[in-house]
Order: structure tokens, then C-alpha cells, then sequence
């Protein structure tokens, strides 16, 4: 049986920031990376951008060159998943063999919500989460198809943008009342619906499917509304869910997420969890994060943690997304909030969110002056009322300038 000092089960982004940081921080004992893909880790933000348009070539998805792991005597093991998992004995099943562990790390990240029943089994519907489903998708991908996405959220939504730009005709049903509804304010729902009207893209919000035609292919699909739409494939993107049949199995707690602590550590002694599939107390709400950021962040937290080094996760979480020529960022946690102010700026606007006067979360379109601000703004904790930002001309980098002159609160 193999015996491996630190376990990492999962080979994605936060699989192997965890593996990395390990060695940053000088740990000199054995490190396996398991993996159910084939594929080195590897980044999934442009499975939905780049590397669907054919702008990027595979290996530009790797994290790291492949002879880095071996040179880092980092061991992975790759294309087939744990399949148990002992806390007691602490050991491992993955193929054939056992493996030992002192310490382990779950990294297992999320998958895509199971397909509504009428699409399973058609050889034309499609998810987007591994580097797999968009070499199956990619060559569907032809000028002049009819692309039906279900769901308006961000991958949807880039795949669609991804489409048009390949010459598809694009519909997107989205079951909520605008696009982007889970995530933004209405502002930036807005702004995000038009910049695909724009491009041609149908935005059916609001909207539920009635019924879906075809045997082997879905050909058409009907909304409640009665309006029937043709489509040569789908393309699903309905979200995910945190991957923790493993963990559950095993025993650790789960809730929507592995459970763990501001370190990552889970329920059980020597044992973390980070990345999609962890959820966390943040500003004191349990707490499930899909984002490089956190699959990275939280990981380092964890390599600290596991080496005696640890210290408090408390993010403010950051993410984007590309869609045409708009760059959507996103900084803070928007939830609760009771007000927006929103701004214009040269090339784009910003989405301001105040939670009981204070700031909590920007949108930034196309603005990166304004997504910078507010992210220094709010990593440093400083306190931005609303009258700051709903100033006459208004200027994102006073608010650091203020800061700047001693007014941090
Ligand atoms: C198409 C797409 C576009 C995205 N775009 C953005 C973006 O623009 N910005 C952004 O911030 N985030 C984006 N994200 C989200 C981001 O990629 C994820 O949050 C991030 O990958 C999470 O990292 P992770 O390591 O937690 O999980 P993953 O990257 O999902 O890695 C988990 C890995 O664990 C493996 N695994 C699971 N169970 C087992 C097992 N039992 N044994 C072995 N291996 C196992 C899985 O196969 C998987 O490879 C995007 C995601 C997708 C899918």
C-alpha cells in the first residue's frame, strides 16, 4: 500500500493550488493529486470563452506545464476517481490500489445539477463543465445551427455569446425573471439582456418549457408562453452542485458543501476541504463560493493550515466573466443589499451595492478603474457610505484618495 503524507482528492484549481503551495512553504514530504479526469489540472473559465471560440489551444488550459509535477515531486493520478474513502484507517481506494494518508484535503469541486428528465439521453444536448464536454460540444458548434441554451446565468449566457460569434442562432430560456437574476442587480440584468439583443441573441425570461420534440435529438422545445423554438442542439447551464458523495460517505458533515471552518478544516482531525465543493462561514453566513479566486485562495489556506501556519479565511470574493467585448467584474457579495447607485464611465458603467448604508459589492462593466477601486475599497474594510458615491461627478478614485488622506473609518 502506498503511503502518502498529505492526500489531495480532486485535481482542479484548487487541487492544485493547494499542491503548489505545499512546496512553496518548503513542505518536503510525499503529495498525490487525485484526479477523475484525464487532463492535468487545468482552468475552466474559458471552456466557456477562449477555448470554446477555438482561440485557445488545449494546452493553454494547463496550470502548469506538465513536467512541473513531476519536477515538484508532486504525484498525480489521474483519470479515475476515489471510490472511498476511510477516516479511521485513513486510506483511499482509486482503481485497484489502497493508498495511506496522514493528512487529506477534499477538493472535488461541483457538477452540473442533473438534466431535466426530457433532455437525458439526447445525443444533442450538452453541459459545460469539463474540458470533455467542450470537446464534444465544439464541433456541433457550426455557422448557420440553431442553438437553444437553457439557462441565463454565466455560462449560458458566454456560451451564447460564444455561438453568435461562431455564425449559431441563439435562443436562451431563462426560468427566473431576468438573466444573471442569482447573481446581479437588475441594472447590470439589464445591461447584460441588451448586449446580447445587440448581437441577435433571444432572451426569453421568465420562461418555462412546456414541452420537448424529438426522439434521439430534441429538434424543438415550447415555451409556457406557446412560442415554439427549433433548435439543432442544447446547451444546458442550469448550475451546479458541490460534489460531496465522497465526503458524505465517509462521514464528514455536509450541508450543500462539505462543512468547514474559517481554516478549511472539516469535521474530522486532519482532514480540509476547499474550492466549489467547501462551504464556510463568511460575514457569519454559510457559505458555498464558485471561483477561481476562492478554489485558490482557500486552498492556500488550507497548505497554511496543514503545515502548523494557519490563519483565518475571510475572502472578499472577486470573479468575471467575458462576454463579446464586455468584461463583467465582480467584486463583494452583493447579498442583502437594499440599495444600488450606478454610475457611467467613458467606456463603461458600475453597479454601486449599499447594504444598511454601507458598501458592500460593486459590478463593474467594462470599467476596470471602478471594479479596482471598489475591491481596494473593500479588502482594506473601509466604511463607503452612499452619498460617497451618489456625488455630482462622481470619480471612483477619490474614494482612494480618501482613504489615502486618513478618512479610513
Ligand atoms: C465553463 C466554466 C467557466 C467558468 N468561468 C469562470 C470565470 O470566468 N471566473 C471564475 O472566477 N470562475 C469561473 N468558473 C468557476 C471556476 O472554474 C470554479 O470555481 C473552479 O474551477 C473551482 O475549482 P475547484 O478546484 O474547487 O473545482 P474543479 O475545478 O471543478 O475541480 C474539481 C476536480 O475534482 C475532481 N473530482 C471530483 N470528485 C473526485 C473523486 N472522487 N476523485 C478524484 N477526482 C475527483 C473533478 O473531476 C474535478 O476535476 C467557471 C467554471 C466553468 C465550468
Amino acid at each position: 500500500m502506498a503511503k502518502q503524507d498529505i492526500a489531495i482528492i480532486g485535481a482542479g484549481q484548487a487541487g492544485a493550488a493547494l499542491a503548489v503551495r505545499l512546496r512553496q512553504l518548503g513542505f518536503l514530504g510525499g503529495i498525490a493529486l487525485f484526479g477523475a479526469e484525464q487532463a492535468p489540472p487545468y482552468q475552466r473559465p474559458p471552456l466557456s470563452k477562449k477555448y470554446l471560440a477555438g482561440e485557445w489551444e488545449q494546452e493553454r488550459l494547463w496550470l502548469r506545464p506538465t513536467d512541473f509535477w513531476r519536477e515538484q515531486r508532486i504525484s498525480l493520478h489521474l483519470g479515475g476517481a476515489v471510490s472511498a474513502l476511510d477516516l479511521t484507517s485513513r486510506t483511499l481506494v482509486c482503481g485497484e490500489r489502497e493508498h495511506r494518508w496522514g493528512k487529506l484535503a477534499l477538493t472535488t469541486g461541483a457538477t452540473p445539477r442533473p438534466l431535466p428528465d426530457t433532455f437525458v439521453d439526447r445525443s444533442n444536448v450538452f453541459e459545460l463543465r469539463n474540458l470533455a464536454d467542450v470537446q464534444r460540444l465544439r464541433p456541433a458548434f457550426l455557422p448557420g445551427r440553431k442553438l437553444l441554451v437553457l439557462g441565463g446565468g454565466y455560462i449560458g449566457l458566454e456560451t451564447a455569446a460564444v455561438a453568435t460569434q461562431a455564425g449559431l442562432s441563439v435562443h436562451v430560456v431563462e426560468r427566473a425573471t431576468r438573466v444573471l437574476e442569482r447573481v446581479a442587480c437588475p441594472h447590470t440584468s439589464v445591461a447584460i439582456r441588451a448586449l446580447h439583443q445587440r448581437h441577435g441573441v433571444s432572451i426569453h425570461e421568465g420562461r418555462t418549457l412546456r414541452h420537448v420534440e424529438g426522439d434521439a435529438n430534441v429538434t424543438a422545445v415550447e415555451l409556457d408562453t406557446g412560442l415554439r423554438i427549433a433548435c439543432d442542439l442544447v446547451v444546458v447551464g442550469v448550475g451546479v452542485v458541490p460534489q460531496t458523495a465522497l465526503a458524505e460517505s465517509a462521514g464528514l458533515d455536509c450541508d450543500d458543501g462539505i462543512l468547514v471552518d474559517s481554516f478549511g478544516r472539516a469535521s474530522v482531525p486532519d482532514v480540509w476541504a476547499a474550492g466549489d465543493c467547501a462551504r464556510f462561514r463568511l460575514n457569519g453566513e454559510l457559505t458555498r463560493l464558485e471561483s477561481v479566486q476562492n478554489a485558490i485562495d482557500q486552498a492556500e489556506a488550507v497548505a497554511d493550515d496543514m503545515l502548523g501556519q494557519g490563519r483565518i479565511y475571510q475572502p472578499v470574493p472577486w470573479f468575471w466573466s467575458d462576454q463579446y467585448d464586455m468584461k463583467l467584474q465582480i467584486v463583494g457579495l452583493n447579498r442583502g443589499y437594499d440599495a444600488v447607485v450606478s454610475h457611467v464611465s467613458a467606456k463603461g458603467a458600475s453597479h454601486w451595492y449599499f447594504r444598511e448604508d454601507r458598501l458592500i459589492s460593486v459590478d463593474a462593466l467594462n470599467d476596470g478603474r471602478a471594479y479596482m477601486v471598489g475591491k481596494k475599497l473593500l479588502e482594506a474594510g473601509r466604511v463607503v457610505s452612499r452619498s460617497e458615491v451618489e456625488r455630482p461627478n462622481f470619480e471612483p478614485m477619490q474614494l482612494l484618495r480618501g482613504q489615502a488622506e486618513g478618512t479610513l473609518t
